[in-house]
C-alpha cells in the first residue's frame, strides 16, 4: 500500500500508509487524545478552512491534520448534530410511526423535527429524554455508509419517510448518497458525526414548537423538538442558570411590576407608552445626553415626523427600505410617508443654505421618533417596536476630518457605558466585499479611506475589534459596539455608518478652500440605538433595581405608626426640598408590609422612622441589598445619599 504524508499542527510529519484514519494517528500520538478526540480536520494545499471529518474516515492523501476535541469550539456544532441524530434514534425507539424532517444544530444545542399526529406532551418529553440517556449509555457507534441514490430513495419509500425521500430526491447530487446509522435510525447525513453516543450526557429537552415543513407555510407541520447540549453538565447548568436569570429580568414582566411602560391592545402593537416612572428614567437618561450633544459641538434640530412621499424616493427608501415602511397617507392628493429615519429631514436642513468648508464639520443631532413596519411576529416589548425615538445624529465633513470625527463619536459611544454602568464591550468593523464593488455605492477609494479611519481609529484608541468582511450595507462601512450585560448577553448599542450614497443623492455640497464645490462625506451615528431599546437593557442588566442616580423612587420613607406621621411628614419634605425622589408611605399597614412592598419596587433606601427617631432626629437607613444599615442622623443621610447620586454609583 502506498504511504502518504500526514502533517500534523506542530509540523511534525507522520508517514503512514494509505486508509489510515484519524483515529488511528490520534493513538498513535497519544492513548489520552485519542480518547478525547471527537472529529478531525483536513486541509489540502490550497484550500484555506479545511473541512471536518469523522475520525473513522481513512486518509487516502497527503493532508494537513488535526485532531479537534472539547477544546475545539469547533467540534460543539459536530457534537450537537450528533446529538440530535441521538434524539431522533430515542423517538423512533418510542414512537416508530413518526415521519423525521431535519435535525440541524443550533446555538444553543439542537433540533430535530417530526410529523406525529399528537403532539407532544411534556411527559413525553420526559421519556424522550430518558431514552436518550439509555441509549447514550449504550455506546452506540456513528457509522457512515454509502448507498446508491435510487436505493436510498427506496429505502425511505419502504419507510414511508416522506419528507426524507424528498430532501435525497433534491439533495443528493453524487451517485452515492452518504448515511449514518445510530442504532436503529439511519439518516441521509453529510455528517460528520463524533465517533459514539457515550459521551452525550449533557443536554436537556426545552420546548416543542409547530414548524412547517422547509418553514413553507401551507407544507405540513411538524413538530419541533429543541434542545440545550453542551459538551458538560456544568456548562449545561450555566446555561440554564442564564436563561433563568434572563426570565427574571425580563423586561415585559419588570415594566409591567415596576409600572414603568406598557404597550395597549386598544392603540396597537409594537407602541409603547412610557408610564410616569419610566417616562421619569427616559427623561434623565435624555437629559444627560444634550447636556452631553452641546458639550460635544453638535446642534439640536427637530424634523417632522411626517413628510412628502416623494422626499422617500429622492432617498432611495421607497425602493431598498420599502418592505419596512408603513404606507402612504394621502392629503390634498399630495402622498406623505411616516419617517422611517431621520437622515432626510436633517439633509434637508443641511441644504437650505450654501456650505463652506469653514462651517464644516456640522453635526445635527435629533431624539427623533421614527416608525417602522416590523411584522407582529417579530415584536418583543420594548426590544422590536414599531415606534421608537432614536439618537440619532448625521456629521457632514470633508475626507480631511473623518479621523476626528470617527475618534469623536466612539469616545461618545464609551462616555454612554460608562455613565450608564456597563464596562464589556465587543465591536465590529463591517467592510464591503472587495470582490463585488458593483453591488456598493461609492468609489473604491472611498470605501478603503473610509474603512482605513474607522480600523486606524480603533487601534490608535486601543479598542479591540473584529473586522467583517462584506457586512457592510451597499451604502458604506459602520462600525458596530455591542455591550455586554450582567448576565453576558450582547446587546447591538452604538453605530457608526458612513454613507456614500445620500449626498450623492441628494446633491449636497460645500464650497471648497480652493473656492470649487465638494461634496461632503456623511456620517450616520446612534449611540443608544433606540431610547425604548435602550431602556429595556437597562432593566434587563439591573434586573429593574436601578442605580440610585436613576431611581425613579429613590427612598421610601416608613412610618411605623400613625403617631410619628408627622415628624416623617418632615423626614419627606426635608429630603424634596434637596432634589431627592422621596415617597411617603401613609398606608395604614404594618412595618413589614410596607418594607416589603418598598422591597419589591426595588427602592433603593427605606427610611424606618418611629417613636425613637423622631426623638432624636434620627432615621433607621435599610438598603435594598445591603439591608439594615442602623440608624443615622437625617443630616448625614442625606449627605451621604446625595453623594452616591452624584457619582452616578451603578450598584
Ligand atoms: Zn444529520
Ligand atoms: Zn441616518
Amino acid at each position: 500500500m502506498d504511504a502518504i504524508q500526514v502533517t500534523l499542527p506542530d509540523g511534525k510529519i507522520q508517514e503512514v500508509p494509505a486508509g489510515t484514519t484519524p483515529a488511528d494517528i490520534a493513538r498513535n500520538i497519544s492513548p489520552r487524545l485519542a480518547d478525547a478526540a471527537l472529529v478531525a480536520r483536513i486541509t489540502q494545499p490550497n484550500d484555506g478552512a479545511g473541512e471536518l471529518i469523522d475520525l473513522r474516515q481513512p486518509l487516502n492523501h497527503s493532508v494537513k491534520l488535526q485532531i479537534l476535541t472539547e477544546k475545539d469550539s469547533d467540534s460543539l456544532f459536530v457534537f450537537r448534530h450528533s446529538a440530535a441524530h441521538l434524539l431522533a434514534a430515542a423517538v423512533m425507539e418510542l414512537y416508530p410511526n413518526v415521519k423525521l424532517g431535519i435535525g440541524p444544530p443550533i446555538d444553543t444545542g439542537f433540533f430535530y423535527e417530526f410529523l406525529r399526529e399528537e403532539p407532544f406532551t411534556l411527559d413525553d418529553l420526559a421519556k424522550i429524554e430518558k431514552k436518550m440517556h439509555e441509549l447514550a449509555s449504550q455506546d452506540l457507534p456513528n457509522e457512515r455508509k454509502l448507498m446508491p441514490k435510487a436505493e436510498a430513495i427506496e429505502l425511505y419509500k419502504e419507510t414511508d419517510q416522506i419528507f426524507k425521500c424528498e430532501l435525497v430526491e433534491e439533495k443528493a447530487v453524487d451517485p452515492m448518497v452518504s448515511f449514518y446509522t445510530t442504532g436503529k435510525f439511519i439518516d441521509f447525513c453529510r455528517g460528520p458525526h463524533i465517533p459514539s453516543t457515550k459521551r452525550i450526557k449533557a443536554f436537556k429537552l426545552m420546548s416543542v414548537a409547530g414548524a412547517y415543513w422547509k418553514g413553507q407555510e401551507g407544507n405540513p407541520q411538524l413538530q419541533r423538538i429543541y434542545a440545550a447540549c453542551f459538551f458538560n453538565q456544568k456548562d449545561l447548568d450555566e446555561y440554564l442558570h442564564r436563561l433563568e436569570e434572563a426570565k427574571r429580568r425580563d423586561h415585559r414582566k419588570l415594566g409591567a411590576e415596576l409600572d414603568l411602560f406598557s404597550i395597549e391592545e386598544q392603540a396597537g402593537p409594537g407602541l409603547i407608552f412610557w408610564h410616569a416612572k419610566g417616562g421619569l428614567i427616559r427623561t434623565i437618561v435624555e437629559d444627560w445626553l444634550r447636556v452631553e450633544l452641546f458639550k460635544r459641538g453638535y446642534d439640536i434640530v427637530y424634523t417632522p415626523h411626517i413628510m412628502l412621499r416623494e422626499l422617500w424616493n429622492t432617498s432611495g427608501h421607497t425602493g431598498f427600505y420599502k418592505d419596512n415602511m408603513f404606507g402612504p397617507v394621502e392629503v390634498e392628493k399630495a402622498e406623505y410617508q411616516l419617517k422611517p429615519m431621520n437622515c432626510p429631514g436633517h439633509i434637508l436642513i443641511y441644504k437650505s443654505r450654501m456650505r463652506s468648508y469653514r462651517d464644516l464639520p456640522v453635526r445635527y443631532a435629533e431624539l427623533g421618533t421614527v416608525y417602522r413596519y416590523e411584522r407582529s411576529g417579530v415584536l418583543h416589548g420594548l426590544m422590536r417596536v414599531r415606534g421608537f425615538t432614536q439618537d440619532d445624529a448625521h456629521i457632514f465633513c470633508m475626507p480631511s476630518q473623518i479621523e476626528t470625527e470617527v475618534e469623536a463619536c466612539v469616545d461618545f459611544a464609551f462616555a454612554v457605558m460608562k455613565n450608564f454602568g456597563f464596562d464589556k464591550y465587543e465591536v465590529e468593523l463591517s467592510d464591503w466585499d472587495a470582490v463585488h464593488p458593483e453591488n456598493y455605492a461609492g468609489k473604491p477609494e472611498d470605501w478603503h479611506r473610509a474603512t482605513a479611519a474607522l480600523a486606524d481609529t480603533m487601534t490608535r484608541m486601543k479598542i479591540p475589534f473584529k473586522k467583517i468582511a462584506g457586512e457592510a450595507a451597499f451604502y458604506g462601512p459602520k462600525i458596530d459596539v455591542k455591550l455586554i450585560d450582567a448576565i453576558g448577553r450582547s446587546w447591538q448599542l452604538t453605530t457608526v455608518q458612513f454613507d456614500f450614497n445620500l449626498p450623492a443623492r441628494f446633491g449636497l455640497q460645500y464650497v471648497g478652500e480652493d473656492g470649487s464645490r465638494h461634496q461632503p462625506l456623511m456620517v450616520h451615528r446612534a449611540l443608544l440605538g433606540s431610547v425604548e431599546r435602550f431602556f429595556g437593557i437597562l432593566v434587563e442588566h439591573y434586573a429593574g433595581a436601578f442605580p440610585l442616580w436613576l431611581a425613579p423612587v429613590q427612598v421610601e420613607v416608613c412610618p411605623v405608626s400613625e403617631k410619628v406621621i408627622d415628624y416623617a411628614k418632615h423626614v419627606t419634605e426635608t429630603l424634596k426640598r434637596h432634589n431627592t425622589r422621596v415617597h411617603l408611605d401613609e398606608r395604614n399597614e404594618k412595618l413589614p408590609a410596607k418594607i416589603r412592598d418598598a422591597q419589591m419596587q426595588k427602592i433603593p433606601y427605606m427610611l424606618v422612622v418611629g417613636a425613637k427617631e423622631a426623638d432624636a432626629g434620627t432615621v433607621s437607613v435599610r438598603h435594598r441589598s445591603k439591608g439594615d444599615l442602623g440608624p443615622k442622623p437625617l443630616a448625614e443621610f442625606l449627605a451621604t445619599l446625595q453623594q452616591e447620586i452624584e457619582s452616578r454609583a451603578t450598584s
